[in-house]
C-alpha cells in the first residue's frame, strides 16, 4: 500500500470533515464569481513555505506560481510556465501587487555557492542561471562587508541580491511594465525566514530589506 497516497487521502478527508459553516459558505462564495485574486505571489517550491499561511489569506486571494529558487527568467529569454502566469495574472487577472518571496536555508542559493551539487541535474543547473548575476554582485557585495566588519554569511546576501534582481526580471514583461506604468501594479520583494516566520521586505524600489513591524 502506498502510505504517502494514504496519507494524502486522509489528509482530503479531515479537511473535508473540518470545514466550518462560515468556511463553507466562502468557498461557495469563491467559485460563485471568476477569481479576483488581489496579488501575485512568486515564492520557492520549498516544502517549508505556506503562502496562505504566512499573509494570512484565503482562497480566491492569492494567485501563486512556485519555482525553485523563486526566480522569473527574463521576458523572451525562457519564454512558458512563468511568463505566461506573470502575463495572465497581471493582464487578465488583474492583480494590483506583485510578491517575490524568497527564503532562509534555499536549497537554490546553496546550490548556486556549489556548482558541483548540480553536476547530476542538468535541468536545474540551466534554471539557476536565472540567478547568475544576482550571484556575482553578492560576491562583491560580500566582500565588500568582510572589509567594512559586517560580515554576514554570503548564502544570506546571495538570498537578497536573488530577489533584487528577479524583481529586475520581473519588470522586464511586457505586461508588468504596462501595468507599472499606468500605477495599476506595485512590486516587493520578501525574505521569508522559515525558521521563526519572520519576512524583510523591500518596497518602493529600494535595495534593502526592512523587517516588518
Ligand atoms: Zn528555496
Amino acid at each position: 500500500m502506498d502510505t504517502v497516497l494514504e496519507q494524502l487521502k486522509n489528509g482530503v478527508r479531515r479537511f473535508r470533515a473540518d470545514i466550518s459553516p462560515a468556511q463553507a459558505e466562502f468557498f461557495a462564495q469563491a467559485v460563485a464569481e471568476p477569481q479576483r485574486p488581489h496579488t501575485l505571489f512568486i515564492t520557492c517550491a520549498d516544502s517549508r513555505i505556506d503562502p496562505n499561511a504566512i499573509t494570512a489569506t484565503g482562497p480566491g486571494e492569492v494567485f501563486v506560481t512556485r519555482n525553485i529558487g523563486n526566480m522569473v527568467p527574463p521576458y523572451g529569454e525562457m519564454l512558458g510556465g512563468v511568463s505566461a502566469v506573470i502575463e495572465f495574472a497581471v493582464a487578465a487577472l488583474g492583480v494590483r501587487h506583485v510578491v517575490i518571496c524568497g527564503h532562509t536555508d534555499c536549497g537554490a542559493m546553496k546550490a548556486l555557492l556549489d556548482r558541483s551539487s548540480t553536476d547530476k541535474m542538468p535541468s536545474v543547473r540551466n534554471w539557476l542561471k536565472n540567478a547568475q548575476t544576482a550571484l556575482a554582485v553578492a560576491t562583491t557585495l560580500h566582500e565588500h562587508e568582510i572589509e567594512a566588519h559586517h560580515e554576514r554569511p554570503l548564502v544570506d546576501v546571495l538570498t537578497e541580491q536573488n530577489v533584487l534582481l528577479q524583481i529586475q526580471h520581473l519588470k522586464t514583461h511586457p505586461s508588468v511594465a504596462t501595468a507599472i506604468t499606468l500605477g495599476n501594479l506595485t512590486v516587493s520583494g520578501w525574505i521569508y525566514d522559515i525558521a521563526d516566520g519572520n519576512v524583510r521586505i523591500a518596497e518602493n524600489n529600494d535595495l534593502t530589506f526592512t523587517p516588518l513591524e
